[in-house]
């Protein structure tokens, strides 16, 4: 349902993906990981549109992201993206956050938007916070209405990039929950992560990137039998 094939993407001078291969298909959890700088949120921009490719091709669903005529508007209704900040309008409630793209993207009637806002909420544990504004919500359960704003799009594919790297332990916790929840649900899932334990639990396979590309995969248990010296050194020192 996601295919890249031999990525080239610079920044100027700075060669950040160097043939980067891999695909996504339909129901998979894939996490990536990989150290600060290896071009994970890049790769992941990239499926989005966010950013422009060199060379080399991606597909999402059968769409070519790549084309230039690309339709973007039916591009982001198949991926949702979730980062680290949650980006929710401060003025408005939760459920509003979670409307405006069902009323103005979706032209969704009131009505409809009302429901499918409310039945995104439940389904991050948050249906009793439909009133409540942003500034009332820890920083883990704005994250969840981050999730659900994008979940209500009902995308076929949904992005994650660290977000549950500005969160503390307890509050990571709930936003994995909500992630495991989804992938058990069938949702098609490409994360990017710094949780390995989690990574290890729940993906289908594991991406190591490192210097711009794909340097192993596999599934959970290649984290405890490393087939390279740059897996075993990023797993040993972290960052
Ligand atoms: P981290 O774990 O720190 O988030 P990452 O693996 O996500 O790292 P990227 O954000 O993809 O890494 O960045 C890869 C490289 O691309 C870095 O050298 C970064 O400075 C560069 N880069 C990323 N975005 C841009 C941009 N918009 N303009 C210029 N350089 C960029
Ligand atoms: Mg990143």
């Amino acid at each position: 349902i996601v295919k890249l094939d031999q990525i080239y993407k610079s920044f100027g001078a700075n060669q950040v993906l160097k043939g980067v291969s891999f695909e996504v298909g339909k129901g998979e959890m894939i996490a990536i990981i990989g150290a600060s700088g290896s071009g994970k949120s890049t790769a992941l921009r990239c499926i989005d549109r966010l950013e422009t490719i060199d060379s080399g091709s991606i597909e999402v669903c059968d769409i070519r992201v790549d084309d230039p005529q690309v339709d973007l508007h039916r591009l982001r209704q198949e991926v949702g993206i979730v980062f680290q900040s949650y980006n929710l309008f401060p003025h408005l409630t939760v459920q509003e956050n979670i409307m405006l793209a069902l009323r103005h993207v979706k032209r969704q009637p009131r009505a409809e938007a009302l429901r499918v806002s409310l039945a995104a909420l439940e389904q991050v544990g948050l249906g009793d916070k439909a009133a409540a504004y942003p500034e009332q919500l820890s920083g883990g359960q704005q994250q969840r209405v981050a999730i659900a704003r994008s979940l209500a799009m009902a995308p076929k594919v949904m992005l994650f990039d660290e977000v549950t790297s500005a969160l503390d332990p307890q509050l990571t916790g709930e936003v994995l929950r909500v992630m495991e929840d989804l992938a058990a649900g069938g949702m098609t899932m490409l994360l990017v992560t710094h949780e390995m334990a989690f990574a290890k639990r729940v993906a289908d396979r594991i991406i190591y990137m490192h210097q711009g590309k794909v340097w192993e995969v596999g599934p959970g248990e290649m984290l405890d039998a490393p087939q390279t010296a740059e897996l075993r050194a990023f797993l040993n020192n972290g960052l």
